[in-house]
């Protein structure tokens, strides 16, 4: 019997046989340890009915464990010359489909539509390459992809950012972007030793629940989006100063931002670290009625 693709030894003969080096630059850090892959996929919950995406399947180590359980694969991998290695290691599962695009230029929503028709469950299942995290799950919720859910591993400390509560110093813009569409929770710390090569930083596995409805319901996305970043700029200022020197293209002036504040029950004097996010949904919602 063919071993797994995730082991040491396995992964070292397929990487020998196509001389293959890894590229750096594509975030290229393999995973070695079944009992990892296992876990991820756990995590997804799939049945026999899901349907998945994956982002950079490498030589296959994750995508062929997905297969596993899952009714079909759709797997985005950007580097040419591991298109000849997948098609080898993963000729024994049919309902895998190697897709060769860099996935923040691909059109997601065209190809869920192509290859998924009639699904009733989709995930997106990934060991992601790190200099592309955010952009990569940014995409793919601000596209509002018909998915239950995104497990993936990334770099620990961006999934602290993504999961953190309010008062903490994770806490910022990124939480309250992935926490406005989804219900973030990490789920497995990961040690450096289950990748070839390993990565210089710590790695997390984070399950990313998409949510029926935003975690709140704001007059304007994009205006909401402003006021979220302009109370974080500088993170020690308070919120009346942050929103008073960042949000200057809407003319704000000093005294209207108390009255919103004051209207939002929000103190001038805390900092924009300590508003949960509907707190912010309520500010976004009397600046907004307020701007010019
Ligand atoms: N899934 C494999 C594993 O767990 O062993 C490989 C994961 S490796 C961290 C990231 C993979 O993403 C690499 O195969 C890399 O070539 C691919 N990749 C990098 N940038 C990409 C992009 N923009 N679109 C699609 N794939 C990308």
């Amino acid at each position: 019997m063919i071993k797994d693709i995730a082991t040491p030894t396995r992964t070292k003969e397929i990487l020998q046989k196509y001389g293959f080096s890894f590229k750096k630059s594509l975030g290229q850090n393999f995973l070695i340890d079944t009992n990892i892959l296992q876990n991820i996929v756990d995590n997804a919950n799939l049945t026999n009915n899901s349907c998945v995406i994956e982002i950079g399947p490498g030589i296959g180590a994750l995508t062929e464990q997905i297969a596993k359980q899952a009714k079909k694969v759709v797997a985005f991998e950007i580097d040419q010359r591991l298109l000849p290695i997948l098609s080898d290691t993963l000729s024994s599962y049919p309902n895998v489909k190697i897709i060769h695009q860099d996935v923040l230029k691909a059109n997601v929503k065209e190809i869920i539509d192509e290859e998924f028709k009639g699904y009733d469950d989709l995930m997106v299942v990934a060991n992601l390459p790190y200099y592309v995290t955010t952009p990569i799950l940014m995409k793919l919720l601000e596209e509002r992809l018909p998915l239950r859910g995104i497990v993936v591993m990334l770099q620990k400390e961006v999934a602290d950012r993504m999961a953190a509560s309010p008062n903490s110093k994770e806490y910022g813009s990124l939480s309250i972007a992935v926490q406005y569409y989804t219900e973030a929770k990490t789920v497995m710390i990961v040690p450096k030793t289950v990748f070839v090569p390993q990565p210089n930083v710590d790695s997390a596995v984070i399950r990313l629940t998409k949510r029926q409805e935003p975690a709140v319901i704001v007059k304007d996305e994009e205006f909401f989006f402003e006021v979220v970043r302009a109370s974080f700029a500088q993170r020690r200022k308070t919120i009346l100063n942050n929103l008073n020197h960042n949000l200057t293209k809407y003319q704000l002036t000093k005294e209207t931002i108390l009255e919103a504040l004051s209207e939002a029950n929000i103190k001038p004097e805390r900092r924009g670290e300590s508003l949960s996010i509907e707190e912010f949904g309520k500010l976004s919602d009397v600046l907004y009625e307020r701007r010019a």
